[in-house]
């Protein structure tokens, strides 16, 4: 464990009766740092969270947060510095959008004067004296946001924040998170939506069945994986695709008369930049790295591998 680390597990697993939810989970976060946990349905996200926030302890391991067991003597002080919006989102209905972010603001011992910016920031200014029963769903997980981000916290664990949230919204919901990670909390953001989590985080952790099958950043992951590189030309003449038909283990689908594309492992692919560089004619040349949807499809079920 470094000296400046935030959060640090080591053999974390949690059962209930038999079933084993997580199975020996080891993380360390940084400040600045931003990991993505993904995995299926029931794959032990939530669990991981909750063993964080000191809610649940876990059946074995070790864990640190800010130093100190979440779920000890220290529990208060370790919840001041944590922010965290749960998957389902569910506020009292009879009380304002305000009421309820000065409940909590009061809980972290917050002044409540900084409430009203806080959900104008969430782009719920003008609904902060509108019950929460006559919220929309993407309206209280707004709320949730900014419930999340009270007192500035130096770790926050976001659960699936972005489901029923509008396109819109969701470019906001990032840059508020990337911000607060630029101040140098730490994150961890648990999502299904992996093309727009992609590019908020430093390190993925994918989790199947309870048990970690790769941790890393892209770079890491797609190296482990091994997933082919596509690179798609269009222009050139002829004699690029008699040179390359006589590479071995490069597939070629002709995607119309101008683009070729060209499917290779990733070992080989400056061998075919080079080759594509020195021809004649090429007009554009795309180069497609796999990005995470493939990677996790890859984990999960050994699929895509073309
Ligand atoms: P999702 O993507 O559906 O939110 P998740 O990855 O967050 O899933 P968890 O909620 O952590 O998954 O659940 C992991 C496993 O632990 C599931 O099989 C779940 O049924 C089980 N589980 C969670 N909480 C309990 C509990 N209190 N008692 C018994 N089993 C539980």
């Amino acid at each position: 464990m470094t000296d400046d680390s935030i959060l640090n597990l080591r053999g974390i697993t949690k059962a209930y009766g038999d079933v084993q939810t997580l199975a020996g989970i080891d993380l360390e976060l940084r400040p600045g740092e931003a990991l993505g946990l993904i995995g299926h349905n029931g794959a032990g996200k939530t669990t991981m969270m909750k063993i964080i926030l000191g809610l649940i302890r876990p059946s074995s391991g070790q864990i640190n947060v800010f130093g100190h067991n979440p779920a000890g003597r220290a529990h208060g002080d370790v919840a001041r510095r944590l922010g965290f919006l749960p998957e389902a989102v569910n506020f009292p209905g009879a009380m304002t959008g305000l009421e309820v972010l000065k409940f909590y603001a009061r809980l972290k011992g917050i002044d409540v004067s900084q409430c009203p910016g806080r959900l104008a920031a969430v782009g719920l200014g003008d609904a902060a004296r509108k019950r929460v029963k006559a919220y929309s769903k993407g309206m209280r997980q707004r709320l949730g946001l900014a419930q999340a981000l009270l007192g500035e916290p130096e770790l926050l664990l976001l659960d699936e924040p972005t489901t029923g949230l509008d396109p819109d919204f969701t470019r906001t919901f990032y840059d508020l998170v990337d911000e607060r990670r630029a101040t140098g909390a730490a994150i961890i953001l648990s999502s299904h939506a992996l093309a727009e989590l992609e590019p908020h985080v430093d390190r993925l952790l994918v989790l199947q069945n309870g048990r970690c099958v790769a941790e890393g950043d892209m770079a890491a992951l797609r190296a482990q994986t091994g997933l082919p590189v596509r690179i798609r030309v269009s222009g050139g003449d002829g004699s690029m695709r008699e040179e390359l038909a006589a590479l071995t283990d490069i597939q070629t689908n002709r995607i119309n008369g101008r683009t070729v594309e060209f499917i290779c492992a990733p070992e080989r692919k400056m061998e075919l930049i080079e080759l594509v560089s020195r021809t004649q004619g090429v007009e554009d040349l795309q180069i497609e790295l796999p990005n995470l949807d493939r990677i996790y499809s890859h984990y999960s079920n050994g699929e895509d591998r073309t």
